[in-house]
């Protein structure tokens, strides 16, 4: 998976189309990413144990990868990832667009 943890991403599709935010959680075996304050979902918590409040939270749950974009952080555009090989082998993650590092 081309996406992780810290990317800054665009959503592409659904209700938060449009949005931008950085990658919480990153699932690589579902093809899914978690973005920060991103697909909200009310979930009704009951109240369990001592500690925990009832009531209704807001909870970010996964989306597909393929519904968000890459932010280049040298260009400022959602983009795809190209990668670049370092002499010793090393993988490098590149925008397609200016071909820019990807932190
Ligand atoms: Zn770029």
């Amino acid at each position: 998976m081309k996406i992780r943890k810290g990317d800054r991403v665009q959503v592409l599709a659904g209700k938060d189309r449009g949005k931008t935010g950085t990658v919480t959680f990153a699932y690589p075996a579902k093809d899914k990413v978690v973005v920060d304050g991103l697909n909200v979902a009310k979930k009704h918590q009951k109240p369990k144990g001592g500690t925990m409040q009832g009531g209704i939270i807001d909870k970010e749950m996964p989306m597909a990868v393929s519904n968000v974009a890459i932010i280049c952080p040298s260009c400022s555009k959602p983009t795809r990832i190209g990668y670049r090989f370092e002499p010793d082998g090393t993988k490098v993650r590149i925008c397609r667009k200016c071909e820019g590092d990807l932190a």
